[in-house]
Protein backbone atom coordinates (compact mmCIF):
# COMPACT_ATOMS: atom_id res chain seq x y z
CA UNK A 1 0.00 0.00 0.00
CA UNK A 2 1.85 3.01 -1.06
CA UNK A 3 1.43 6.56 1.05
CA UNK A 4 -0.25 8.17 -1.51
CA UNK A 5 -2.91 5.11 -1.85
CA UNK A 6 -3.07 5.46 1.91
CA UNK A 7 -3.66 9.34 2.05
CA UNK A 8 -5.96 9.79 -0.42
CA UNK A 9 -8.44 6.12 1.39
CA UNK A 10 -7.75 6.86 4.58
CA UNK A 11 -11.23 7.08 6.00
CA UNK A 12 -12.32 3.81 4.08
CA UNK A 13 -9.57 1.79 4.84
CA UNK A 14 -9.73 3.17 8.58
CA UNK A 15 -13.57 2.05 8.29
CA UNK A 16 -12.71 -1.17 7.00
CA UNK A 17 -10.37 -2.36 9.43
CA UNK A 18 -13.05 -1.45 12.09
CA UNK A 19 -15.42 -3.88 10.24
CA UNK A 20 -12.77 -6.20 10.08
CA UNK A 21 -11.59 -5.79 13.99
CA UNK A 22 -15.59 -6.05 14.75
CA UNK A 23 -15.93 -8.67 12.63
CA UNK A 24 -13.54 -10.85 14.74
CA UNK A 25 -14.18 -9.72 18.03
CA UNK A 26 -17.77 -11.06 17.63
CA UNK A 27 -16.37 -14.33 16.61
CA UNK A 28 -13.97 -14.49 19.24
CA UNK A 29 -16.75 -13.47 21.50
CA UNK A 30 -18.72 -16.04 20.65
CA UNK A 31 -16.33 -18.97 20.85
CA UNK A 32 -15.02 -17.66 24.12
CA UNK A 33 -18.84 -16.62 25.97
CA UNK A 34 -17.83 -14.80 29.47
CA UNK A 35 -17.38 -16.80 32.01
CA UNK A 36 -20.12 -16.78 34.98
CA UNK A 37 -19.66 -14.28 37.59
CA UNK A 38 -17.48 -16.03 40.44
CA UNK A 39 -18.85 -17.62 43.10
CA UNK A 40 -18.50 -16.40 46.99
CA UNK A 41 -16.43 -19.89 47.49
CA UNK A 42 -14.21 -18.91 44.30
CA UNK A 43 -13.24 -15.41 44.97
CA UNK A 44 -12.19 -16.51 48.95
CA UNK A 45 -10.30 -19.42 47.03
CA UNK A 46 -8.39 -16.82 44.73
CA UNK A 47 -7.94 -14.05 47.64
CA UNK A 48 -6.07 -16.79 49.74
CA UNK A 49 -4.08 -18.24 46.82
CA UNK A 50 -3.14 -14.13 46.33
CA UNK A 51 -2.77 -13.59 49.90
CA UNK A 52 -0.49 -16.97 49.73
CA UNK A 53 1.57 -15.60 46.97
CA UNK A 54 2.39 -12.28 48.78
CA UNK A 55 3.30 -13.68 51.83
CA UNK A 56 6.10 -16.23 50.15
CA UNK A 57 7.88 -13.32 48.78
CA UNK A 58 7.54 -10.76 51.44
CA UNK A 59 8.71 -12.53 54.64
CA UNK A 60 9.67 -9.59 55.86
CA UNK A 61 5.99 -7.95 55.55
CA UNK A 62 4.77 -10.58 57.23
CA UNK A 63 6.56 -10.42 60.21
CA UNK A 64 5.50 -6.57 60.42
CA UNK A 65 2.14 -7.79 60.21
CA UNK A 66 2.01 -10.36 62.80
CA UNK A 67 3.71 -8.16 65.30
CA UNK A 68 1.61 -5.19 64.21
CA UNK A 69 -1.51 -7.30 64.94
CA UNK A 70 -0.51 -9.00 68.46
CA UNK A 71 0.25 -5.29 69.69
CA UNK A 72 -3.80 -4.80 68.90
CA UNK A 73 -4.78 -7.77 69.36
CA UNK A 74 -3.05 -6.79 73.15
CA UNK A 75 -4.14 -3.15 73.37
CA UNK A 76 -7.68 -2.63 71.34
CA UNK A 77 -9.86 -4.77 73.47
CA UNK A 78 -12.87 -3.82 71.18
CA UNK A 79 -10.30 -5.44 68.02
CA UNK A 80 -9.86 -8.37 70.43
CA UNK A 81 -13.67 -8.81 71.30
CA UNK A 82 -14.55 -8.70 67.54
CA UNK A 83 -11.91 -11.12 66.76
CA UNK A 84 -13.15 -13.62 69.84
CA UNK A 85 -16.59 -13.24 68.31
CA UNK A 86 -15.73 -14.15 64.60
CA UNK A 87 -14.01 -17.39 65.98
CA UNK A 88 -16.68 -18.02 68.62
CA UNK A 89 -19.43 -18.09 65.26
CA UNK A 90 -16.63 -19.85 62.56
CA UNK A 91 -16.62 -22.06 65.55
CA UNK A 92 -20.07 -23.10 66.11
CA UNK A 93 -20.89 -23.10 62.60
CA UNK A 94 -18.64 -25.95 61.64
CA UNK A 95 -18.60 -27.54 65.12
CA UNK A 96 -18.27 -30.60 63.61
CA UNK A 97 -15.45 -30.32 61.61
CA UNK A 98 -13.73 -28.70 64.20
CA UNK A 99 -14.48 -31.27 66.50
CA UNK A 100 -13.46 -34.13 63.86
CA UNK A 101 -10.08 -31.38 63.50
CA UNK A 102 -9.30 -31.42 67.25
CA UNK A 103 -9.88 -35.73 67.74
CA UNK A 104 -7.07 -35.98 64.35
CA UNK A 105 -4.91 -33.53 66.22
CA UNK A 106 -5.16 -35.48 69.33
CA UNK A 107 -4.61 -38.67 67.91
CA UNK A 108 -1.64 -37.99 65.31
CA UNK A 109 0.58 -36.52 68.25
CA UNK A 110 -0.90 -38.83 70.88
CA UNK A 111 2.53 -39.62 72.33
CA UNK A 112 3.98 -35.98 71.73
CA UNK A 113 0.83 -34.08 73.86
CA UNK A 114 1.30 -36.90 76.84
CA UNK A 115 4.93 -35.81 76.75
CA UNK A 116 4.47 -32.20 76.81
CA UNK A 117 0.83 -32.58 79.79
CA UNK A 118 3.99 -34.65 81.92
CA UNK A 119 6.77 -32.18 81.31
CA UNK A 120 3.53 -29.51 82.31
CA UNK A 121 2.43 -31.74 85.54
CA UNK A 122 6.16 -32.04 86.92
CA UNK A 123 7.69 -28.37 86.05
CA UNK A 124 4.22 -26.79 87.73
CA UNK A 125 4.04 -29.01 90.48
CA UNK A 126 4.73 -26.53 93.40
CA UNK A 127 2.05 -23.71 91.61
CA UNK A 128 -0.54 -26.50 91.90
CA UNK A 129 0.03 -27.29 95.66
CA UNK A 130 0.56 -23.48 96.15
CA UNK A 131 -3.05 -22.70 94.34
CA UNK A 132 -4.52 -25.64 96.62
CA UNK A 133 -3.31 -23.87 99.89
CA UNK A 134 -4.20 -21.23 98.82
CA UNK A 135 -7.96 -21.77 97.74
CA UNK A 136 -8.88 -24.88 99.92
CA UNK A 137 -12.30 -23.09 101.46
CA UNK A 138 -13.10 -23.01 97.75
CA UNK A 139 -12.05 -26.10 96.97
CA UNK A 140 -13.87 -27.58 99.99
CA UNK A 141 -17.16 -25.34 99.07
CA UNK A 142 -16.99 -26.83 95.48
CA UNK A 143 -16.16 -30.34 96.85
CA UNK A 144 -19.42 -30.33 99.00
CA UNK A 145 -21.59 -28.91 96.21
CA UNK A 146 -20.56 -31.94 93.93
CA UNK A 147 -21.23 -34.86 96.43
CA UNK A 148 -24.31 -32.81 97.28
CA UNK A 149 -25.18 -33.62 93.41
CA UNK A 150 -23.11 -37.38 93.78
CA UNK A 151 -24.18 -38.69 96.89
CA UNK A 152 -22.75 -41.91 96.05
CA UNK A 153 -19.49 -40.30 95.18
CA UNK A 154 -19.63 -38.88 99.06
CA UNK A 155 -20.38 -41.84 100.28
CA UNK A 156 -17.86 -44.18 98.68
CA UNK A 157 -15.08 -41.70 100.22
CA UNK A 158 -16.64 -42.14 103.41
CA UNK A 159 -16.67 -45.78 103.42
CA UNK A 160 -12.89 -45.63 102.25
CA UNK A 161 -11.71 -42.89 105.07
CA UNK A 162 -14.30 -45.45 107.85
CA UNK A 163 -12.08 -48.11 106.18
CA UNK A 164 -8.69 -46.60 107.00
CA UNK A 165 -9.59 -45.49 110.18
CA UNK A 166 -10.59 -48.98 111.40
CA UNK A 167 -7.35 -50.50 110.13
CA UNK A 168 -9.45 -52.68 107.40
CA UNK A 169 -7.73 -53.76 104.73
CA UNK A 170 -8.67 -50.81 101.77
CA UNK A 171 -7.72 -50.98 97.92
CA UNK A 172 -8.77 -48.56 95.09
CA UNK A 173 -12.82 -49.65 94.63
CA UNK A 174 -14.05 -48.17 90.79
CA UNK A 175 -18.02 -47.37 91.22
CA UNK A 176 -18.36 -47.87 87.82
CA UNK A 177 -17.23 -51.13 87.79
CA UNK A 178 -18.98 -52.68 90.31
CA UNK A 179 -22.63 -51.30 88.95
CA UNK A 180 -21.66 -53.20 85.61
CA UNK A 181 -20.44 -56.17 87.84
CA UNK A 182 -23.42 -56.29 89.99
CA UNK A 183 -25.30 -55.54 85.88
CA UNK A 184 -27.11 -52.38 87.94
CA UNK A 185 -29.13 -54.69 90.57
CA UNK A 186 -29.45 -53.71 94.22
CA UNK A 187 -27.48 -56.47 96.72
CA UNK A 188 -30.33 -55.70 99.31
CA UNK A 189 -33.65 -55.83 97.59
CA UNK A 190 -32.44 -57.32 94.15
CA UNK A 191 -34.38 -54.95 91.96
CA UNK A 192 -33.02 -52.18 89.47
CA UNK A 193 -30.97 -49.36 90.80
CA UNK A 194 -31.79 -46.27 89.25
CA UNK A 195 -28.56 -43.48 88.53
CA UNK A 196 -30.05 -41.16 90.96
CA UNK A 197 -30.80 -44.03 93.36
CA UNK A 198 -27.43 -45.74 93.54
CA UNK A 199 -25.34 -46.00 97.00
CA UNK A 200 -22.90 -49.07 97.74
CA UNK A 201 -22.16 -50.31 101.03
CA UNK A 202 -19.90 -53.06 102.62
CA UNK A 203 -21.45 -56.87 102.43
CA UNK A 204 -19.66 -57.30 105.26
CA UNK A 205 -19.77 -54.46 107.51
CA UNK A 206 -16.50 -52.87 108.54
CA UNK A 207 -17.14 -53.25 112.31
CA UNK A 208 -17.19 -56.90 111.66
CA UNK A 209 -14.36 -57.33 110.04
CA UNK A 210 -14.93 -56.72 106.52
CA UNK A 211 -12.73 -54.75 104.02
CA UNK A 212 -13.21 -51.88 101.93
CA UNK A 213 -12.73 -53.79 98.15
CA UNK A 214 -13.76 -54.61 95.01
CA UNK A 215 -15.55 -57.78 96.51
CA UNK A 216 -16.80 -56.47 99.92
CA UNK A 217 -18.24 -53.41 98.18
CA UNK A 218 -22.34 -53.77 96.37
CA UNK A 219 -24.37 -51.76 94.24
CA UNK A 220 -27.45 -51.00 96.56
CA UNK A 221 -30.47 -48.18 96.44
CA UNK A 222 -30.12 -45.34 98.99
CA UNK A 223 -32.81 -46.38 100.64
CA UNK A 224 -32.34 -50.12 101.12
CA UNK A 225 -28.52 -48.68 102.08
CA UNK A 226 -29.77 -46.27 104.80
CA UNK A 227 -32.89 -48.66 106.14
CA UNK A 228 -29.73 -51.31 106.64
CA UNK A 229 -27.15 -49.42 109.12
CA UNK A 230 -26.65 -51.42 111.80
CA UNK A 231 -25.57 -48.89 113.60
CA UNK A 232 -27.29 -46.31 114.98
CA UNK A 233 -23.82 -44.20 114.74
CA UNK A 234 -22.92 -45.50 111.39
CA UNK A 235 -26.97 -44.67 110.23
CA UNK A 236 -26.69 -41.40 111.11
CA UNK A 237 -23.39 -40.45 109.14
CA UNK A 238 -24.74 -42.06 106.72
CA UNK A 239 -27.33 -39.41 106.56
CA UNK A 240 -25.23 -36.63 107.32
CA UNK A 241 -23.78 -37.71 104.33
CA UNK A 242 -26.61 -37.94 101.44
ZN1 LIG B 1 -32.77 -52.03 97.00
Amino acid sequence: MSKEYYATNKERIREYQRAHYLKKRVAWLLNNPKPPPMTREEQKRRLAANTARWRAAHPEGVERANALYKVRLENDTGFRARKNALRRRSYELNHDQEIGKGRLYREQDRERLREGYRRYDQENAAKRQAYKDSHKEEQRAYRAAYHRLHPEVARMAWMRRDALKRNAFVEDVSREAIIIRDKRRCGICGRTVAQKDVSFDHIIPLSLGGGHSMKNVRLTHLRCNKSRGAHPKKLAAQLRMV
